[in-house]
């Protein structure tokens, strides 16, 4: 039995997992699951699963919790604090599914717990990235991606010699606004932007795929992972979403991760490895799917991707700071407070703003954080004025 703890169980990520895992009752036994506010969803989750403990993020939540879990064996907890216990009770198996820096944390505690972390969290190696990976190593842990770029890379990478490797290829969808204009970008509402074209996720990773950013965060992640210098790694545009990314040998070989675009594939990926499981996704029918297109990312259309192209080649802060002044413009983006094309001139004003010392703590990152979040709102209040 593997021993299974799932960070943001109620979102698209967690609920893929939820489905996989409950597909193996034999196989799989549930420790904790955590959610930020649907008490509705993380009960029922926590009854079907029977799981131990049950953290609910918001800690107004506790009593509604606690009632939806009446008459079960799962006991319940909220409030940060709940859900940072929740990834410290040592499975086997964590999967680290919050969005946002808010992941960051309890990442970290699943880690230093020292079993296997199924990473979707791509915002703890961006923001965190060195201080992630060091306690990776010093606990003993196994760290897992399950970015399907990431866990194509995984798949492609040769792990004892990764010298032998000349080249990084990141596939990316291009986003539902590939074909668009600047102009025609810069009206689209929030509903829209949500709409990719491939993928099914949550609402902040959508926004990410529009603006591109998404990508410039997966590079900064890989970057971590994979660190074989920042000049390897190159951005690809493939609308159909089939070849997840590519890795390129020093004697012109090129292998490539392919599948239909179905989360449940990398984290199968993760929750089996270093076996395979099944899974339920639709098998890949390249005589149906014709033909796979590849064109160079547009910069000029998409700038949020040089920004964080910007920010992985200065390294320090910058990753940091570029994300959480992601986060805020994002959030204002998904609330009708900001435009489309503001997300990125927010990031950029905010990069241009301030440039705060290299974080070496996980304490040092949410210093920056806070300084990039606060910066940025300044920045929208002047925009509103
Ligand atoms: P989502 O919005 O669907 O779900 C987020 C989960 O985090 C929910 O369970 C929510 O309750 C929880 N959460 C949110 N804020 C929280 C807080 N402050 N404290 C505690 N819990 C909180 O998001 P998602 O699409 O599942 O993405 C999750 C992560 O996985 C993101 O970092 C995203 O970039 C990454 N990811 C997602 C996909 C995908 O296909 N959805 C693919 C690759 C990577
Ligand atoms: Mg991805």
């Amino acid at each position: 039995m593997k021993t299974i703890t799932i960070l943001g169980a109620t979102g698209s990520i967690g609920t893929s997992t939820l489905d996989l895992v409950e597909r193996e009752p034999d196989r799989f036994e549930v420790v904790a699951l955590t959610a930020n506010s649907d008490v509705a969803g993380l009960s029922a989750a926590a009854r079907r699963t029977g799981a131990k403990f049950a953290a609910i993020g918001d800690a107004a939540l506790l009593g509604e919790l606690r009632a939806a879990l009446a008459g079960t064996g799962t006991e319940a907890g909220a409030g940060e604090g709940a859900v940072a216990e929740a990834a410290s009770m040592g499975a086997d198996w964590t999967m680290a599914a919050i969005v946002g820096a808010a992941g960051l944390r309890p990442t970290m505690r699943a880690l230093e717990g020292g079993g296997t972390v199924a990473l979707a969290n791509k915002e703890s190696l961006v923001c965190a990235g060195a201080v992630m990976t060091q306690a990776a190593r010093r606990h003993g842990a196994t760290l897992l991606p399950v970015d399907s770029e990431h866990n194509a890379i995984f798949q492609c990478y040769d792990h004892d010699a990764p010298e032998r490797i000349s080249r990084v290829i990141l596939t990316a969808s291009g986003g539902p606004f590939r074909t668009w204009t600047t102009e025609e970008m810069r009206s689209v509402p929030p509903e829209r932007a949500v709409q990719h074209p491939n993928w099914s996720m949550g609402a902040k990773i959508s926004i990410d795929s529009a603006t591109l950013m998404n990508k410039g965060l997966e590079l900064i992640e890989a970057h971590h992972l994979f660190p074989i210098g920042a000049e390897r790694f190159e951005v690809l545009v493939h609308p159909q979403s089939v070849v997840h990314s590519m890795v390129e040998y020093v004697d012109g070989s090129v292998l490539a991760q392919l599948g239909t675009p179905d989360m449940r594939t990398p984290i199968a990926h993760t929750l089996a490895w270093p076996d395979r499981m099944e899974t339920p996704c639709a098998r890949l029918d390249l005589a149906k799917v014709g033909r796979l297109d590849f064109e160079a990312p547009d910069l000029g259309r998409f700038p949020a991707l040089g920004l964080a192209l910007a920010a992985l080649k200065a390294g320090g802060a910058r990753p940091a700071v570029l994300n959480a002044a992601n986060e805020v413009a994002v959030a204002a983006f998904l609330g009708k407070r900001l435009g489309f094309l503001d997300i990125a001139a927010i990031v950029q004003e905010v990069l241009d703003d301030i440039d705060p010392p290299a974080p070496e703590s996980l304490d040092d990152v949410f210093t920056v954080d806070a300084l990039a979040r606060a910066a940025a709102a300044r920045r929208m209040e002047r925009l509103a004025a």
